[in-house]
């Protein structure tokens, strides 16, 4: 196996160069490669330093697909298969028996969840096809659509996925780094390029920064995961409050449209909130600028322990005006343009569904899955609909929803049709709208209790019970103390876990986060102590909440103020 190079060199793409080797500082101990430190102090580290992920492709290509699960290699089958968006998924069955009744063939762990990154969001009508295709041959018909714009597939055999690659990849999609100590997908506002309010459309960046650093060896062993966004509407619709870096679109009163640089953000254990680094950057500069990012997160980024490797530990030690000043002086080589914030939204809605008019007249429509799951007939559907309706393009949504663009005015009506058929809502409750959830116990290794099905079920609960209920609303679902489903900046927050009943019984429940925002208002739900809620009492407990907040609400208050 080729080994990492001991030392990360500059791509070939021209990014930027690495950082100086330093002489051992402060920090020494947290396993930065800047100063010197290239001894793996993990076992995940050992790992990445004996093999890159990205080589595990040829073995599966040559080796485990042929010769099947038994024969992956340890190290890949928990490491690196996930340079490739591959990860076990959990085995059916230990749930005390909530899952499918399976055939004794099934019971056990040898099937994968695939996830298939698609930058921007942006798809056509051929790729929505294909991944529909391969999700009913090869993936029981699963598909969810992800809140970072991916869609995955479940059950996944190792023998299967050369041909799922082939397929995607002939259609330009790939699972390239969709997981792993990697740059993941790169978040893109879904309305880019056709939004009547855009600031700046950030399509060309995206595109530029996939082709320089995806996939790409000189920063495919990073500490940790790095998540990036790049988004001009002024909605602030993907997420760049809890990104690793984002790029926000702002009109910069000399220079014009530009893109607000923000670092730092992350959720999980110990949440952090992106921080500006009072940078505004042109749209041809936003490669070079994430460049430089990332490379100082590869460089000086914490390698000693798992839970204090992202880049937001760095931030949080750095501050963001030394953070610049590392990202201007070695990486960059030349000084920042300084810059305003984004401003105030104007809707609290971000997630683009419903009919809207695009800037050339034609119409984009956003509809809603329940909590982002589809399946495969449905994503066909969605696809030929999305064909004789539009111009072939469709984006998905960090809210786990989607749109169809391109859409003559007369040709609306009979769309919404379709897709209402297909039980995909164009007008959802604020229910159905704001619920959003993990993969959760049904196939997450790391899940405590259900998500998906119970979101599903809440939605059509609390729609029966308060149907004229109307205000914007996020009620966020996790299985487990992680962060997939961001519970921490949710209006509701729900982080499964095991409670006791009013009889003293172990069951499914969640600690309940209140008063999560994201925007200008960014903040983290505060714990709500002791108040834990077993599932069979979810549906009362939000009713009262809201019923609550109905009648003492003071005028203008929204639920979360
Ligand atoms: Fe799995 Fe937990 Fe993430 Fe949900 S939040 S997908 S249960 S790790």
């Amino acid at each position: 196996m080729a080994a990492n190079p001991e030392r990360p060199q500059s791509s070939a793409q021209g990014a930027p160069a690495a950082a100086p080797r330093r002489k051992a500082g402060r920090h020494r101990g947290e396993g930065q490669w800047a100063v010197g430190h290239f001894t793996p102090l993990n076992g995940n580290e050992q790992v990445k330093k004996d093999d890159d992920g990205l080589n595990v492709r040829t073995r599966i290509e040559t080796v485990y697909s042929k010769a099947g699960f038994d024969s992956i290699d340890p190290a890949d089958l928990r490491g690196r298969m996930r340079w490739w968006g591959l990860y076990t998924q959990r085995k059916p069955g230990i749930d005390g028996g909530k899952t499918a009744i399976l055939e004794p063939e099934e019971l056990d762990d040898s099937y994968f969840m695939l996830r298939v990154r698609i930058d921007g969001g942006r798809l056509t009508t051929e790729q929505l096809r294909v991944i529909g295709e391969i999700s009913q041959e090869f993936a029981r018909g699963t598909a969810d659509i992800t809140d970072r714009q991916n869609i995955q597939f479940h059950w996944i055999r190792i023998e299967d996925v050369p041909e799922i690659w082939r397929r995607l990849e002939d259609v330009g999609l790939s699972s390239t780094e969709a997981c792993g100590d990697t740059p993941r997908v790169i978040l893109g506002s879904p309305v880019a390029g056709i939004a009547e309010d855009e600031i700046i459309d950030g399509t060309w960046a995206i595109e530029e920064i996939h082709r320089q650093y995806i996939g790409n060896p000189a920063y495919s062993n990073l500490p940790r995961k790095f998540k990036g966004a790049v988004s001009g509407s002024p909605l602030l619709d993907v997420v760049h409050e809890i990104n690793d870096v984002a790029f926000v679109g702002v009109h910069h009163p000399e220079h014009g449209p530009g893109f607000d640089v923000w670092v730092g953000g992350g959720l999980s254990t110990n949440p952090k909130l992106g921080v500006r680094i009072g940078a505004w950057v042109p749209l041809e500069e936003v490669p070079d600028v994430f460049g430089g990012v990332i490379s100082i997160f590869r460089d000086y980024g914490y390698r000693r322990l798992r839970n204090r490797a992202r880049m937001k530990y760095l931030l949080a030690d750095w501050g963001a005006e030394k953070f610049r000043q590392i990202l201007e002086d070695e990486y960059l080589k030349r000084k920042l343009i300084d810059g305003p914030g984004p401003e105030q939204p104007a809707e609290r809605w971000r997630d683009h569904v419903g009919v809207h008019r695009q800037r050339d007249g034609r119409f984009y429509v956003g509809f809603a899955p329940r909590v982002g799951r589809v399946d495969g007939a449905t994503l066909t559907k969605i696809a030929e609909l999305a064909h004789d309706h539009g111009s072939g393009r469709l984006r998905t949504t960090a809210e786990q929803k989607m749109l169809v663009l391109d859409v003559a005015q007369d040709r609306v009506e009979s769309l919404v049709a379709g897709l209402e058929a297909l039980e995909l809502q164009v007008n959802p409750s604020p229910f159905r709208r704001g619920t959003m959830a993990c993969t959760g116990i049904e196939f997450c290794k790391l899940a405590i209790v259900e998500t998906k099905a119970r979101g599903a079920q809440l939605i059509d609960e609390l729609e029966r019970r308060m149907p004229d209920f109307d205000e914007p609303l996020t009620i966020n679902i996790n299985g487990c103390p992680n962060a997939c489903a961001r519970i921490q900046v949710a209006d509701i927050g729900l982080k499964g876990q095991l409670v006791r009943d009013d009889d003293g019984n172990q069951v499914e429940g969640y600690q309940v986060h209140l008063g999560g925002a994201l925007g200008l208002e960014a903040a983290f739900g505060r714990k709500v102590r002791g108040l834990k809620v077993t599932s069979a009492q979810l549906p009362e407990y939000v009713e009262r909440l809201l019923t609550r907040f109905q009648e003492q609400r003071t005028e203008g208050e929204r639920f979360a103020q």
